[in-house]
């Protein structure tokens, strides 16, 4: 019902906003554009990702400082364990632990190869994600510190799993290694993510998984990543962008729609957190962060949370 769908207290909501790094100084101004226009929404954190076999390795720790020096906003820096020795990996998590960084996304990322080609470990590397939970929850309590660890979850499957146990296993295992939170893959049917949650509480996980929302900026890119990431694209969605392809001002009002649409279902059953795929773009998850009943605040600058930390 309608009623049900007016703006939650804010305080019972928290979002999370995950950006690339760019390659380009003309994306690097799209990007911190974008983050200025977020930032007063008080996200919870925002994550910035890890170029597949480590590519970005500069850029990512380059724009997750970035983040900590300029703005009052808490990064969580993505990291992979593909193709990295764990010297490799581990001189990562140490310079993201002396440079403030208290949160990472632990993943062990896709085959150099390419996805759908099998997945080798790193002769001297971490062999999965949750070998790199436990590396890097080790390196914090070595300087005697502590990282907040988040994981993957995927409510359709990673695409490499034999089964939804499996699957189940793997999440279990990075949990027992210390990860505190998993974000999903993306997904367009919420019932798949409601059952993936009643199966993963079932197996006697108890950490909270985040939604991960894709607002659909291109749907033709959205088309291509899900093949690849294993998620399905429902008829009904392909039928609503259908007969759009030369009208991106439609596709925009669209996408809003599908967005909102998807997180007011959430939010009726009970979801209060959501950690939205930007793309770099904020038009789109700020008018849903809006619908949400987010709005603006002053942020405080920097160094005034630098005073209030010391
Ligand atoms: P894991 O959790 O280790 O495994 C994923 C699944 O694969 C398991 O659940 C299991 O089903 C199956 N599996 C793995 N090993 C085995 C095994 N030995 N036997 C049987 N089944 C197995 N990639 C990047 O390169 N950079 C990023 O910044 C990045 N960020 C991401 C953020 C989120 C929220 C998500 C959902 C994915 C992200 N990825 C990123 C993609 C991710 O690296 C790939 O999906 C990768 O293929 C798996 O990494 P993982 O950490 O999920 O793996």
């Amino acid at each position: 019902p309608r009623a049900s769908r007016v703006p939650h207290r804010r305080e019972d909501l928290r979002v999370s906003f995950e950006f690339f790094p760019p390659k380009i100084e003309e994306m690097e101004k799209t990007l911190w554009d974008s983050i200025e226009r977020l930032a007063p929404l008080r996200p919870n954190f925002v994550s910035v990702t890890y170029g597949a076999g480590g590519s970005t390795r500069e850029r990512t720790h380059a724009t997750v400082k970035r983040i900590l020096d300029e703005t009052a906003l808490t990064p969580a820096a993505h990291l992979t364990c593909v193709a990295a020795t764990r010297d490799e990996v581990d001189d990562v998590v140490r310079g993201y632990l002396s440079a403030g960084v208290r949160h990472i996304v632990a993943l062990r990322g896709d085959p150099v190869a390419g996805i759908g080609t099998a997945y080798a470990p790193h002769p001297g590397g971490y062999v999965n994600a949750a070998d790199l939970v436990g590396g890097i929850k080790r390196l914090a309590a070595a300087e005697k510190t502590d990282i907040e660890v988040s994981v993957s979850a995927y409510p359709e499957r990673h695409p490499e799993s034999p089964s939804d146990t499996v699957d189940l296993d793997m999440l279990a295992a990075k949990v027992d290694a210390g990860a505190t939170r998993a974000i999903t893959q993306f997904f367009f049917d919420n019932e798949l993510y409601l059952r993936y949650l009643d199966r993963v509480r079932a197996r006697g996980i108890t950490i909270p998984i985040v939604p991960g929302i894709l607002p659909v900026q291109n749907f033709t890119l959205t088309r291509s990543f899900a093949a690849k990431a294993g998620a399905s694209i429902p008829s009904w969605l392909a039928d609503r962008f259908a007969g759009l392809e030369d009208d991106a001002a439609t596709r925009k009002l669209i996408a809003a729609a599908v967005a909102a649409e998807q997180v007011f279902d959430l939010v009726d059953r009970g979801v209060t957190e959501f950690h939205f795929y930007t793309m770099n773009r904020a038009d789109l998850v700020y008018a849903v962060c809006h619908l949400l009943g987010l709005r603006p605040a002053a942020a405080p600058a920097a160094e005034a949370r630098a005073e209030a930390a010391a």
